[in-house]
């Protein structure tokens, strides 16, 4: 049967229901005898505390957080979910910028107690459980030298991340993380648990790679890690002129693959490494990571640093230290966001654009409002659009216009500044699932190339008919 579910997500062929508290607890019984305390239900004192991810926004009560600890309390809750109808969210890091950690009513799988990280170091393998934050891999990796590449934030979860992209400092240099993605243990829609590699269900495999949680939950990730003892990393801000920021990205488009950076235009916030004539003033914000020999860093450097840093606190590091502090507390600000991605192969944009960007965040009257920017090319671009359901292989830039209210009722209005700025800026249109603000079809479309989207059809059909994995950016089946 077809149907909307609250959130205006895809058609689902799966009915969800909402149960009356008898009925409820008749069906929750079972998991409540296998789970003890790690199923939490509203009247629990830890309820509140669990059942919250990072983004806020519009009250989503879940009616139970299922804490698990293998594959067979894993395939428990999804039979309860199945047999029940409760809408289902699986939940590992809880970053998704829609909350689809959370299900109004409905069950959570909460997977972050499945957090054990082995490095086999002689292999060159990090092992992974699919709750595991990419903080704690990073550092335990870092302990014998060795690396997988993430985002920027240690306090995302390694699966979420993965099964979307994973866009961050090694990116250029490595691939995205799902490019690192070697193997999989999956539990599937119906409970049974599979390996997935290329020789082992390879269809499942291509699609796991950018189609998100839409095909079962992943409760092993096989990693290829790196030798990468240390960077040279750090933070660079300048005062935004449209000269500056052209300059610096064109510099980061030019730059070798071990260079990358997380670049945001944004109106100053009072932070004490920034001078005080600056706070309230648009500014150009660089997380950067050069991922080779220091003495290689110095001249990609000098072409970031010639425009007058205002700040500069780049510096050889051990690579973990990146991940170091950056996060915050859970169920905060509501976030609004549009995704994009601009220019193919080697491409800056233009000093008109980054005038439009600065006047944009200048302009901004709700919440901080950013222009984020993150050079593509290098390795992501050495593998072909097809080998997996990720495909924006060629663009030069992944560009996000966002926002973030501390106040719900302000993110109409900050919606609307979302949405006018990135029409200025051109962005939309090729969307990056893990960015994305919003949950409609269209987004979905957005996000895939039409092949791309009909094969994640295929194999949704394959192995989620009922579509019991909904919680997502939806490929309907
Ligand atoms: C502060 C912040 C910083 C970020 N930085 C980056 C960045 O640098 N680069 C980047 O590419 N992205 C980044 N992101 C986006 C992030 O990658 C996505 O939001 C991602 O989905 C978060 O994963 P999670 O496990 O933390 O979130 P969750 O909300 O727990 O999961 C999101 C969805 O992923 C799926 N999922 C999660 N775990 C599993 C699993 N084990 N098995 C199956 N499905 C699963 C589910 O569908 C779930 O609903 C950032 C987000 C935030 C809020």
């Amino acid at each position: 049967m077809a149907m909307q579910d609250s959130t205006g997500t895809a058609s689902l062929t799966r009915t969800t229901t909402q149960l009356s508290p008898e009925v409820l607890d008749d069906a929750l019984a079972p998991l409540a005898a296998a789970l003890g305390d790690r199923l939490l239900t509203p009247s629990a004192a830890a309820f509140a505390e669990t059942a919250v991810v990072f983004m806020g926004g519009p009250e989503r009560t879940p009616a139970a957080v299922a804490r698990v600890r293998d594959t067979a309390e894993v395939a428990a809750v999804l039979a309860v979910a199945r047999e029940t109808g409760l809408p289902l969210a699986v939940r590992s890091g809880g970053h998704s910028y829609v909350r689809h950690g959370l299900a109004d009513g409905g069950l959570v799988l909460d997977l972050r107690l499945m957090d054990g990280v082995e490095i086999d170091a002689a292999a060159g393998v990090g092992h992974a459980q699919g709750g595991v934050l990419a903080g704690a891999y990073v550092t335990a990796a870092g302990e014998h030298g060795l690396a997988t590449g993430f985002g920027d934030t240690g306090s995302v979860g390694i699966a979420g991340l993965a099964l979307g992209g994973g866009i961050g400092y090694l990116s250029r240099l490595d691939g995205l993380t799902l490019d690192s993605l070697l193997g999989a243990e999956v539990v599937l829609a119906d409970g049974t648990v599979v390996e997935t590699n290329p020789d082992e269900h390879p269809d499942l495999y291509w699609a796991l790679r950018g189609g998100g949680g839409n095909f079962g939950v992943v409760t092993r990730l096989d990693l290829r890690l790196r030798e990468l003892p240390v960077v040279t990393g750090g933070m660079l801000a300048w005062a935004a002129e449209p000269g500056t920021l052209t300059t610096i990205l064109t510099a980061l488009a030019e730059a070798p693959a071990e260079l990358s950076a997380m670049v945001n235009v944004m109106v100053a916030p009072p932070m004490p490494m920034i001078p005080a004539e600056l706070h309230g003033k648009p500014l150009v914000m660089a997380l950067v990571c050069f991922a080779g020999p220091a003495s290689d860093a110095e001249a990609s450097l000098a072409r970031l640093r010639a425009p007058g840093a205002v700040h500069d606190s780049v510096g050889e590091i051990a690579y973990p230290e990146m991940f170091a502090g950056v996060g915050g507390p859970a169920g905060g600000a509501t976030a609004a966001a549009r995704t994009g991605f601009l220019g193919d192969g080697v491409w800056a944009p233009s000093e008109e654009w980054s005038a439009a960007a600065i006047e944009a965040v200048s302009g901004a009257t709700h919440g901080l409002a950013v222009v984020n920017l993150r050079p593509m090319g290098g390795a992501i671009a050495g593998t072909g659009a097809s080998a997996t359901a990720f495909a924006h292989r060629d663009a030069a830039w992944m560009v996000t216009v966002q926002g973030l209210v501390p106040d719900p009722d302000a993110v109409p209005a900050l919606r609307e500044w979302v949405e006018s700025a990135a029409g200025e800026l051109g962005v939309g249109g090729r969307g990056y699932v893990n960015f994305m603000g919003d949950t409609t079809p269209q987004d979905v479309r957005d996000a895939y190339p039409e092949a791309t989207l009909a094969r994640l059809r295929e194999v949704k059909r394959a192995y989620d008919p009922q579509n019991l994995f909904a919680s997502n950016h939806n490929v309907a089946p």
